[in-house]
């Protein structure tokens, strides 16, 4: 059986071009520490990424520096876990990535910013909690807001400019987690004026156990891991070289990949209006919003999204639930459940994710499973 994966949100393929530069150097002792002839040249990997990730998202070498992790979570982690150090207020929107929302909590003075059903930011929360803060604030560390440019279960796009125009205006500064955008839409993230972003390299092409933190270099942050003085002292551990090399890369890529997904998204749009044609009672979540263009989030009565991953499963078409999935454990989606869907349709949510490769046979064979589905 042929299989199919439609769970790129989760994880991406290598990309071609990235594979063939990987293995060239796999078999290498590379420590970019080391001042030798090995070392020099992991270190020239990782200038090069850092300097191609910079490029592709039109962040200035002058004002923005990129601080390599192992994963998103702990590049989110880093960045909340420093604000939480400095007793700074953190305000964080209810749909972030688990990584954001479990880390804000632990410094018991976060708060969560409302977002609509179509998954889009509840300004006026976000302008009242702001202006209660300023109030009650007795002038400690300026706080920090935290809202994701695309949410991964949805898709739904955020105005993060204009989230930091305002985040601004009060004090604060501004994290946005763009790991889910980034390689899939143009991003300028000195046009955007955010103060810290977070990426992912196997989200968009690279290999897992590289990821990344980009912060305006004059704003210090506290490191969360303590050891050699890699990463400027912001990140102590010996770099992964193999998936920075992928990442850079796949950073190098992305302006061609983005025009890639046009492509994807017509197929998105297809795939939603044969499913809308064949059940009236489809709901796709935050189909009206400005969303990327590989992710549907999609409910139907009947099947719980447990039960239809174990049947597409069994069919050879990988997907994902519309619920938090971490561990292979299915739980309902924090994410539905900030946009105020509570109901039993809702756990049945299921997220289908195109990736570069997702073609028309594909997106049909899928249908043709779907609706055999739904007539079970
Ligand atoms: N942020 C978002 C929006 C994500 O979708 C994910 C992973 O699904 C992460 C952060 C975490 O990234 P990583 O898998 O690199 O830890």
């Amino acid at each position: 059986m042929t299989k199919i994966y439609l769970d790129n949100n989760a994880t991406t393929n290598l990309l071609p071009e990235a594979q063939e530069k990987v293995l060239g150097i796999m078999g290498s002792p590379l420590n970019a520490s080391s001042l030798h002839f090995f070392g020099r040249k992991a270190k020239s990997i990782l200038e090069d990424a850092k300097h191609n990730i910079l490029n592709s998202l039109n962040g200035d070498k002058s004002i923005y520096e990129v601080v390599f992790t192992s994963s998103g979570t702990e590049a989110n982690n880093l960045v909340i876990q420093s604000f939480m150090h400095q007793n700074s207020v953190m305000l964080v929107s209810s749909i972030e990535h688990i990584s954001i929302l479990e880390t804000a909590k632990l410094s018991g003075i976060s708060k969560t910013i409302s977002v609509h059903p179509d998954g889009l930011l509840n300004f006026n929360d976000l302008e009242q909690k702001l202006a209660q803060i300023q109030r009650s604030s007795k002038n400690e560390s300026p706080p920090l807001v935290s809202v994701m440019l695309a949410n991964n279960e949805t898709g739904v796009i955020q105005n993060i400019k204009e989230i930091a125009r305002i985040s601004h205006k009060y004090g604060c500064f501004m994290h946005s987690d763009i790991v889910q955008a980034f390689g899939k839409i143009s991003i300028d993230i000195s046009d955007l004026d955010i103060d810290f972003a977070t990426i992912s390299s196997h989200k968009m092409g690279g290999m897992i156990g590289s990821a990344a933190l980009i912060k305006r270099k004059n704003l210090k942050i506290n490191p969360m891991i303590f050891g050699g003085g890699q990463e400027k002292f912001l990140r102590a551990g010996t770099e992964n070289i193999p998936s920075i090399l992928s990442f850079g890369i796949a950073a190098s890529l992305s302006q061609e990949n983005i025009l890639k997904y046009k492509t994807i998204e017509t197929l998105r749009d297809y795939l939603e209006k044969e499913i809308q044609f064949h059940s009236s009672s489809a709901k796709i979540y935050s189909q009206n919003a400005t969303r990327l263009p590989n992710t549907t989030c999609v409910a139907t009565t009947g099947k719980d999204s447990s039960a239809q991953l174990m049947y597409f499963d069994i069919s050879g078409i990988a997907i994902s639930s519309g619920s938090a999935c971490s561990s292979g454990k299915i739980e309902s989606s924090h994410v539905l459940h900030a946009m105020d869907y509570h109901d039993t349709l809702s756990s049945n949510a299921i997220r289908v994710s195109m990736g570069l490769n997702t073609t028309k046979d594909e997106i049909d064979i899928f249908l043709k499973a779907w609706k055999e589905l739904q007539n079970k």
